[in-house]
């Protein structure tokens, strides 16, 4: 186990061979407790409105320029059907944080994709009360995803101002608590970011014992008050991956879009740092071009089919599998 000293030393590293080293040992800790197996989990983006102003991303509720959709909660239901068809064994339902969309609506959801389908559903709907969490949970639903963004705090409210860094972490801990498997994780390359603060996001997923750790470059949006600042750059992300991978060992952790929005090769180069599992988009075509979290996001074009014929060729160039299996959680005594 790193010291946050070290963690800082590696992520400062510029030696070659030192990186070498790095990621080849995150690969075989990959290979050693997540196996060999790329674990898919189809992406359905139901909702692009959003409440809250974070200045980061294209969904803010001020970016006049967002063209929002939502998708009625039957239509959800036939793309999670989709979903199912083409072999995925989750989805993961997220949106901006809509309160549109009742707790009594999404768990009545959550049923019926969990009773007619059987796969595995994760909600990533941002901050709700402890009584919808309990509400979906009861409904079937198996992770949540919500990632802490930084653990620097006063990053966190200059970037998230009409949130609370410790009502984000307290949303984590009730996720938790009602038996959620725990998905949570941050950018790299926030505007002021320093190395020590994604020092300390290492060491936070590790103290929250999560299940899964989504981390990806931040990309700077033309439509937000960070235009033009400087995106995450892969080589930080691949060593926030490396790291990540050798700290926590058992959690799953996607080579996420976002990586493969800023480098062609990025997602393939994550799963050899690290990384074991694929998010293939699924949203039906009209809506994805609109859930512009960040711009240029790959795949806009595609239809759910060829997502799936695309990661399938992608694990199978790097040697891998696909897993044919939920892929819970790899902390087994949670399971
Ligand atoms: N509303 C949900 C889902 C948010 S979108 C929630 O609050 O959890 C999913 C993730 O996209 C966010 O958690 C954030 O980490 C990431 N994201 C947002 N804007 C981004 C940007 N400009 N670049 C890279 N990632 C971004």
């Amino acid at each position: 186990m790193y010291t946050k000293r070290q963690i800082v030393d590696l992520l400062n590293e510029k030696d070659e061979g030192v990186l070498r080293d790095l990621f080849r040992r995150a690969d075989e800790v990959r290979r050693e407790f997540a196996g060999d197996a790329v674990h898919l989990r189809g992406l359905i983006e139901f909702s692009n409105h959003c409440r809250r102003d974070c200045l980061y991303c294209g969904l803010r509720r001020s970016n006049g320029k967002a063209v929002r959709y939502r998708m009625e909660i039957p239509e959800i239901f036939s793309q999670a059907v989709e979903a199912k068809n083409l072999g995925f064994h989750t989805v993961v339902l997220q949106s901006g944080e809509d309160s549109y969309y009742t707790a009594k609506d999404l768990a009545a959801l959550v049923r019926d994709i969990k009773e007619s389908l059987s796969i595995a559903v994760t909600l990533s709907i941002g901050e709700r009360t402890y009584e919808d969490y309990k509400r979906m949970k009861e409904a079937g639903a198996d992770r949540y995803l919500l990632r802490f963004e930084t653990t620097d705090p006063i990053l966190f409210k200059a970037l998230k101002p009409d949130s609370h860094y410790a009502k984000r972490f307290l949303c984590l801990r009730w996720l938790r608590e009602l038996g959620y498997q725990l998905g949570s994780g941050s950018m790299v390359g926030l505007p002021g970011q320093t190395v020590e603060s994604l020092a300390a996001d290492i060491l936070k997923y590790k103290e929250l014992d999560l299940d899964m750790i989504g981390l990806g470059p931040y990309i700077s949006h033309p439509d937000t008050p960070l235009a033009g600042c400087a995106n995450g750059t892969m080589d930080m992300v691949l060593k926030v991956t490396a790291i990540a991978r050798i700290v926590t060992r058992n959690a799953h952790m996607p080579a996420t879009t976002a990586s493969g929005t800023i480098d062609p090769e990025g997602r393939q180069k994550a799963l050899q740092c690290g990384a074991n599992v694929l998010m293939p988009n699924l949203t039906p075509r009209q809506y994805r071009e609109h859930y512009l979290i960040y711009p240029d996001k790959i795949c806009i074009d595609e239809e759910p089919v060829k997502c799936r014929s695309c990661v399938d060729g992608m694990a199978a160039a790097l040697g891998r599998t696909i897993s044919t299996d939920a892929g819970h959680s790899l902390k087994m005594a949670r399971q």
